[in-house]
């Protein structure tokens, strides 16, 4: 049996490497390349992605799996050969139901959806990319097809991100997230705004850039397995263990953007870099799942980085790199600001409490196109309509409207968004279990301490990659299942503070 979990090790180690190798070309096209390199970059990323998949297909890993199951069952749930054999099958059985042509097709679709997408965003053009959005709706319902029966058409591609998660499930609690949150920002609309005119002044770019650094060094980001570059759209991208890489953007008039965005990715790689090194190169090294990932890096982003403690801390930093900004702007003030609730038309900029309006109704208009209730010609309508509905503002074009992510022009339809809110309901009960645990960790978060949280972080969540599925996690680290009422309980604490609700 040792000797078939090795040469499944070996086997699956072969199909990471290239996807690894994949991942290093798709960061280099993101920061460094240069333009020329497009057509070749392409083409390279295309065929290492065939290669990777006709690895990881390859029936002799089917093989040795059959043979590792009675193995696999005579472990205790948590061993992790069991956990080992469990997630291969799962990436196998996944992998083998979706024909090699078919995920050429996807792909190349994909790589021109996306590419007329870039295009037509500035021209404010939907009908220039709307075939290609049909198409895709098309594929993403082929897609889902060969994982049939399902209760729901989503389910299959909803379990791509966030296994194990069911759309009726998704439904339901964004269902009571709704009502809970739309009647908060009703009333923080019905009050005068909080004045953030102090984030935009301008802010010299060298300076933003070294304070960045200097924070993601101070929470915990390791640079000598990590690095920080400059990219359009901020990311994380992981190679191994000992290497996994963040990039930001900086935005001279805004000292917010590239501070939170560095947060937030590192959030994402701390993650990453906690898992245990022997999980490295199996199917277990990395996250869980996109709602786990976005879990840290939200937590990370806001409940830590745009707490009133971390900035008695930071401010005076900030203050003494721009002093000519900020030295007259009281950390009051500050707080508020980077703390403003005002319903906004684009989901990345959107604030902490408004923010899961904006994928809730994205959820629903995927839902709506997967199930054929809505057809893509109106789906700029009927987005209109759910922002003027769920956010009491309407987008004034289809570049700040249906234009504005990129998930379902170049990627898929369905599946894409609940990662985001199930992230943020997740952070609120993680963090709520570290402050059970160690009560003290907000008096450390404010003399800038981070090594109780994170430490706290890596040993119950971090380590473990994709041993325990998201529920599993979520289980085992609150003792409970997936809830929001820790979520509200902090949202509702903090903006109770700032606004009267
Ligand atoms: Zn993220």
């Amino acid at each position: 049996m040792q000797a078939k979990l090795a040469e499944l090790k070996t086997r699956l180690l072969e199909a990471s490497d290239l996807n690894h190798a994949n991942a290093l070309l798709s960061w280099d096209q993101s920061t460094y390349m240069p333009p020329g390199g497009a057509a070749a970059r392409g083409r390279q990323m295309a065929l290492l992605s065939r290669l990777a998949h006709e690895r990881a297909t390859d029936p002799a890993i089917g093989r040795l799996l059959d043979a590792l199951q009675p193995y696999a069952e005579s472990l205790p749930h948590d061993s992790d050969d069991a956990a080992l054999i469990r997630v291969a099958r799962r990436s196998y059985e996944r992998a083998v139901k979706v024909p090699a042509a078919f995920v050429a097709e996807l792909t190349s679709h994909q790589a021109a959806s996306y590419q007329v997408w870039t295009e037509a965003r500035p021209l404010n053009d939907f009908k220039k990319v709307q075939p290609h959005l049909e198409r895709m709706l098309d594929l993403s319902r082929r897609y889902a097809e060969f994982f049939a029966p399902y209760d729901h058409i989503a389910d299959p591609l909803i379990d791509e991100a966030d296994y194990g998660m069911k759309a009726a499930t998704v439904v339901a609690v964004f269902a009571d997230l709704r009502r809970e949150l739309v009647p908060i920002v009703r009333a923080i609309t019905a009050q005068p705004p909080a004045d953030d005119s102090c984030l935009r002044q301008r802010f010299p770019e060298a300076a933003q850039w070294e304070f960045g650094l200097a924070v993601a060094r101070q929470v915990g980001y390791d640079f000598e397995r990590g690095r920080l570059d400059k990219t359009h759209h901020p990311f994380t991208t992981e190679f191994s263990v000992g290497d996994v890489r963040i990039t930001t953007r900086v935005d001279e008039h805004n000292v917010g953007d590239a501070l939170f965005s560095t947060v937030h990715e590192a959030g994402h790689a701390m993650y990453e870099q906690g898992v245990r090194p022997d999980f490295d190169g199996t199917p277990l090294g990395g996250g869980t799942s996109a709602g786990v990932h976005e879990s840290q890096s939200r937590l990370w982003e806001n409940i830590v980085g745009r707490s009133r403690g971390f900035w008695q801390f930071y401010y005076p930093q900030l203050q003494a790199a721009f002093p000519g900004q900020l030295s007259n702007v009281p950390l009051e003030t500050f707080y508020r600001a980077i703390n403003k609730v005002q319903p906004s038309l684009i989901r990345t900029d959107a604030d902490e409490v408004t923010y899961n309006l904006h994928v809730m109704l994205r959820f629903d208009l995927e839902l709506a196109l997967l199930e054929g209730r809505l057809a893509v010609k109106d789906l700029p309508d009927a987005w209109r309509a759910r922002y003027e509905a769920d956010l009491g503002i309407v987008p004034p074009d289809d570049r700040d409207g249906v234009l504005q992510d990129v998930h379902w022009y170049g990627g898929i339809v369905g599946g894409v968004f609940q990662g985001y809110t199930l992230g943020n309901i997740m952070s609120g009960q993680f963090y709520a279990a570290a402050l059970e645990a160690h009560p003290d960790i907000p008096a450390e978060l404010a003399q800038g301490r981070f090594d109780t949280l994170l430490g706290w972080l890596r040993e119950n969540i971090y380590q473990h990659g994709s041993k325990f599925t998201a529920a599993e996690l979520v289980q085992r680290v609150t003792g409970g299942p997936l809830t929001i009422e820790p979520y509200m309980r902090y949202l509702r604490a903090k903006y109770g503070e700032l606004y009267t609700l």
